[in-house]
Order: C-alpha cells, then structure tokens, then sequence
C-alpha cells in the first residue's frame, strides 16, 4: 500500500454530481462506495467536506450579505454535506463514521479534537471533518491541507467534480486542454493554476505532503491511487512537471 492514512477533500459538487447543485442521491452512493472501497484495504480515512453544492462564501456580493456571514452560512453547508455522508456511510456499511466540526454544534457533532481525530483513525474509525477550520475568508481547500498535516496523513486526495486532474487550462472551458501527470508545488503557484486555493498548495509544500487530485465521478480513483498505480494529477516533493501522455 503506497498510503496507510490519507485525507480526502470532497468538493461539495461530489454530492451533487451531474445536476448544478443541491445533493444527489446517486453522487453520493457514488462516493460511499469509493471510501469503503479505500477503507477496507486498510487506508484509515479522513475526510474534508466542502459546501459548494449549496453555498459559497464569494457569493457574498451577490447576495449582498456580510463576508464573513456569508462563510458562516458556507460553513454549515459543509456540516449538511458532513451529515449527509456520515449517514449514507452508516447505512452502507460497517465502518464507524465520526463528525467531527470545526465550529460548536454539540448536539449533532463532535468537536474537532487533533488527538481523538487521530485516535478514532487508529481504531478504524472513518472521520468526516465539518466546518473547514472554523474561520472565515478561507474555502475548505487551506483546511483540507492543515488537518492532513495535524492527523499525519501521508496524503491528501482531493476529488473535483468533472475535472481529472491539473490541467494547463480550464478543461470546461478547452476541451483539449492538456493535463498533468505530474507538477511541482511551485509549478501549479507560479503558472497560476486554480485548481484549488494557492495557500493550500504553498502549506502542502512547507510540510512536503503529496496532492493527488482527480475526477470525483472516476469511481475507482482513490483505490488506485492508494495502491500506487498513477491517476489524475500528482503533486508532491518528488514531482517532476510533465504532462499526461494520453
Ligand atoms: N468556509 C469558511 N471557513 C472554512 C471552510 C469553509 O468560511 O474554514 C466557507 C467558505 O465560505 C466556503 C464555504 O464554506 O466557500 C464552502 O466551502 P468550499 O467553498 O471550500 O466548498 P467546495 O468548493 O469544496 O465545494
């Protein structure tokens, strides 16, 4: 196994698949079957939900609400798609699942507690990170990385909905847009790609942990990639700038 912990940032458009928005139900059974397929190898499992789906804090001027309201609203977006996850995990499977937020909600999650994160790891348990880091003027990308370095992952997988990777171009936009097999931290900064917030690819490379980034819908993703065998886009200390052949 190339992983023994990993964290998975789930775009919020993985729950909602081929529709715009909102939670589909077929998205989500989608992305059941691809966590238990990489829990059972024996990958202990952390997850970071984003809330996309349902709202983003840059929708801010749109709606005319407060900056920092507006994340606060993001935030509980990301603790419905948490909850959301954590029962369709419950009910497919055997595997103990545990919310864990960022912000206090008692009733309905836990706190988020570095030490019994990685506690509940050790025993096997699946964590479902809500609420980014509590904080607004960020999006879940910055978190995803900073709770990956706290629990000692040795990985972050981060599954965008519809996009396979890091593409020189936005691929919605050029079809023919050319991916990477692989790019350096630096490279992905300084060529400007966005495939997800800088500051998270700039905290990844301080701490010199590996991004694997590729297609949410790509349902045998994460397997592969915990077994070693290439998909998608890496990005980690040992990259070298290439493009995919294919
Ligand atoms: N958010 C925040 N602080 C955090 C994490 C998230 O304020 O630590 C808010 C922010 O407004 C963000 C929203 O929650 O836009 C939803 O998260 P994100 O945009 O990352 O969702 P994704 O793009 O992954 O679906």
């Amino acid at each position: 196994m190339r992983y023994a912990r990993v964290l998975i940032k789930l775009s919020g458009g993985a729950f909602s698949g081929a529709a715009e928005s909102g939670i589909e139900r077929s998205a989500v059974d989608g992305l059941v079957d691809e966590i238990k397929a990489l829990a059972e190898l024996g990958v202990e499992v952390a997850i970071m939900v984003g809330g996309g789906n349902i709202f983003r804090g840059r929708l801010a001027t749109d709606w005319g609400i407060e900056r920092a309201e507006a994340d606060n609203i993001g935030m509980m977006a990301t603790v419905v798609n948490s909850l959301i996850l954590r029962g369709a995990l419950t009910s497919h499977g055997s595997h103990e699942v545990r919310v864990m937020t960022a912000i206090p909600i008692a009733s309905v999650a836990e706190p988020y507690i570095r030490l019994r994160a990685i506690k509940h790891l050790e025993k096997g348990y699946i964590v479902v990170f809500a609420a980014g880091i509590g904080q607004p003027f960020v999006t879940t990308d910055y978190p995803a990385v900073q709770r990956a370095i706290e629990i000692r992952a040795d990985a972050i997988f981060a599954a965008k909905q519809g996009v396979a990777g890091v593409f020189a171009e936005d691929p919605k936009r050029n079809p023919h847009a050319k991916r990477y097999e692989q790019i350096t931290y630096d490279d992905v900064v300084s060529r400007g790609l966005t495939v997800m917030d800088q500051s998270a690819f700039i905290l990844a490379r301080d701490h010199r942990i590996p991004i694997h980034v590729f297609d949410a819908g790509d349902r045998d993703a994460m397997r592969k990639i915990a077994l070693g065998e290439p998909t998608g886009t890496y990005v980690g200390p040992d990259a070298v700038t290439r493009f995919s052949e294919g």
